[in-house]
């Protein structure tokens, strides 16, 4: 495959908006390094705090932090995955050395905003490089935009561990934003029962009708703590 020697990207500027670019393609500069044509890329709830927010540190950034793409080249030491395969990505990386990246805890690293920012977390990009241990093949009957949310999904994972969520239990989640919706989902798949509060119907009836939900609870009209007590 012929790569393009410079790529469109959404780049910040001093009044907190994007510009689209072409800027220099990022190169493989490691030996476990891949580089990943984006296909997919969210927008997350940070990524809104800085829309329209003048930063000067920002300015010729590119962000986008969850992310999902195909390999298209890869380092020599890369042995996981190969050009074409389809790969979500962990845009969280940390510098591999210090204590927090040593116990597993990569995303308190000290070093992880500077390391992500010039790496995979720069979703809104068409290309991004990082290393190959923090993409992962999805199957075919995952698109894309799918996998650019196992951001979200892997923050409702770490609310499951550390709540030890099981079966039997009733979990109250307050907020039905991405990260409540998917972490209504794994409360059901952990047999748990669910009930969702949020000031709006809309993701609501999502909840209700998509995901699945003992009760729904919009809590502008209803005391969701009067009604969750009754519920449990
Ligand atoms: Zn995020
Ligand atoms: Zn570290």
């Amino acid at each position: 495959m012929v790569l393009p020697k410079t790529r469109k990207a959404a780049v910040k500027t001093a009044e907190g908006t994007f510009e689209i670019k072409e800027v220099p393609m990022p190169e493989i500069t490691q030996p476990d390094y891949v580089l990943v044509k984006v296909r997919g890329s969210g927008v997350c709830g940070s990524d809104l705090h800085s829309w329209k927010v003048p930063r000067p540190e920002s300015v010729g950034r590119i962000t986008g932090h969850e992310v999902a793409g195909d390999v298209v080249a890869v380092g020599e030491d890369v042995t996981n995955v190969k050009p074409s395969d389809r790969v979500g990505v962990d845009t969280v990386i940390g510098c591999g050395k210090c204590y927090w990246c040593r116990v597993g805890q990569y995303h308190i690293c000290p070093q992880r905003s500077e390391i992500r920012g010039r790496t995979f977390a720069q979703g809104f990009s068409e290309y991004i490089v990082g290393p190959a241990d923090h993409v992962y093949k999805i199957p075919d009957h995952v698109g894309y935009g799918e996998a650019a949310i196992m951001d979200v999904y892997g923050t409702s994972v770490h609310a499951i561990n550390r709540t030890n969520t099981h079966m039997g239990q009733t979990v109250a989640i307050f907020g039905a934003g991405p990260i409540g919706q998917s972490l209504l989902d794994q409360v059901n798949v952990t047999g748990a029962n669910g009930i969702i509060i949020d000031i709006i119907d809309s993701p609501l009836e999502f909840a209700e009708n998509t995901i699945g939900a003992l009760e729904t609870i919009n809590s502008t009209e209803v005391d969701p703590v009067k009604r969750v007590m009754e519920l449990t």
